[in-house]
């Protein structure tokens, strides 16, 4: 074992005497992959350091959020001014305001938003929105999207929830789940007899369009169009969750890119700039359901907390033209274009989001669509792989059911070197 882990296995023990599994979300406890979480102590550019001082690439990228990479200088700065001018007001104040009108007037289908502390309230709370403005009760989501740990949504979810040794979680109402319908992705046939026998009760069908926490499932165009032609023909809303692809994908996020309209949207991880931040918005006639203009209630302490809406207005501001969307559908597609004639590997990628699925199968079954596709050897493929990787200065995200992210701040010298250490290491195993 490296010295570099000697360190993290002391601060591990520690961690694991005070907060559950040494960690504060799962996955980071490396229970997908084995061993002992390396402890960061902190990231530049394209790169993550250890409490040791190794270097690591990172294609983790906090899960998503930093898509200009780590200590970007004008988020940095725009966190900084509200640093100073102080970070906590709780009153009504300019800075939401104007990531709420950057947002709203750039994108069409957002006329009202609403911000809050993570992508779980953001999706929580679209819900209750869903289910006021229709009196219904159901909500139907898909298996292995995942959309925060809201009790209704750890059903057949993804994410931390693809390893788990249940599909669920234990400690949930009785109704939650018999308020949530689950539907296979990729099968127009069984979301018609879904909603013929309970479309009159289905209060708002949930998707991620892209979805992202199962691997990276892309979806057929005539799926999510015939999911948008049924929730609509039969009253209930289509929320599409960008928590992950909004701002990240292209500037609309994936209902851009599909030219399909939800009527409420979730947001989260990029519109903060890598700082807490939730947001849902869409319709303003549904929005103004939410409480002081309306009766559905959803309040929060710290929401719009000045750090996150200076630094989500930052890295938006910067986005916004679309030049870094462009380099990093450059970047993308090296990897994608490097990898592509590796045996044992298949990679699904939308520009910047990719996923490796490391398997003799993998390529045989490409595209991915469902979770059911995912081949059965490949979770330990990639425990091995991830730790080969590590020990040659990589960090990927700590499971193979999670997908990877590329930032503003990679270089191609970094893209190919993911790519030579991952075809070293293949080869090897092969
Ligand atoms: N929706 C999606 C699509 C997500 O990927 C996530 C988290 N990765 C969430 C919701 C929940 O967001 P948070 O972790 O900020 O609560």
């Amino acid at each position: 074992m490296s010295a570099g882990s000697e360190r993290s296995e002391q601060l591990f023990a520690r961690a694991r005497r005070v907060s559950p599994g040494g960690v504060h979300s799962p996955v980071r406890a490396f229970r997908g992959v084995g061993g002992t979480p390396r402890f960061m102590s902190g990231g530049a550019a394209a790169c993550l350091r250890d409490v040791d001082g190794r270097e690591y690439i990172d294609f983790c990228m906090a899960f998503g959020p930093l898509i200009l990479g780590h200590g970007d200088a004008e988020v940095r700065a725009a966190a900084e001014g509200a640093l100073a001018r102080g970070w906590s007001l709780g009153t009504a104040e300019p800075y939401s305001l104007e990531l709420a009108e950057f947002i709203t007037r750039r994108i069409p289908w957002v006329q009202s938003i609403r911000f809050v502390n993570s992508g779980t309230e953001a999706v929580m709370s679209a819900l209750r929105v869903a289910r006021a403005a229709t009196g219904r009760s159901i909500i139907l989501k898909f298996e292995g999207c995942y959309h925060g740990h809201a009790d209704a949504m750890l059903m057949r979810a993804g994410s931390g929830l693809a390893e788990a040794p249940l599909p669920d979680s234990a400690g949930l109402p009785a109704a939650a789940s018999q308020e949530t319908l689950v539907a296979p992705l990729d099968d127009e046939v069984a979301l018609e007899a879904l909603f013929a026998s309970h479309g009159a009760r289905i209060a708002a069908a949930i998707i991620e369009p892209l979805p992202a926490n199962y691997g990276l499932l892309p979806q057929r165009a005539a799926f999510l169009q015939a999911l948008a032609r049924l929730a609509h023909s039969h009253g209930a809303l289509l929320i599409f969750d960008e928590v992950i692809s909004g701002f990240r994908v292209g500037f609309e996020g994936y209902a851009g890119l599909s030219g399909i309209r939800p009527d409420l949207l979730t947001y989260g991880k990029v519109i903060g700039g890598g700082f807490p931040v939730g947001a849902y918005g869409g319709r303003r006639e549904l929005m103004e359901l939410v409480a002081p203009s309306g009766p559905v209630y959803q309040a929060g302490t710290l929401s719009a907390n000045p750090l996150a809406m200076c630094a989500g207005l930052a890295v938006l501001q910067r986005l916004q033209d679309g030049s870094v969307y462009r380099q990093l559908e450059h970047l993308g597609a090296r990897l994608e274009q490097q990898l592509s004639g590796l045996a044992g590997l298949a990679v699904q990628r939308v520009g910047s989001i990719f996923w490796l699925c490391i398997s003799e199968q993998a390529r045989a079954r490409t595209p991915m669509r469902t979770p059911q596709s995912f081949p059965s050897d490949a979770k330990a493929n990639f425990a091995t792989a991830f730790h080969a990787l590590l020990e040659r200065g990589i960090y990927l995200a700590p499971s193979g059911f999670e997908v990877g992210f590329l930032s503003a701040a990679h270089t191609e010298a970094q893209i190919d070197a993911l790519s030579e250490r991952l075809t070293e290491i293949l080869r090897v195993s092969n």
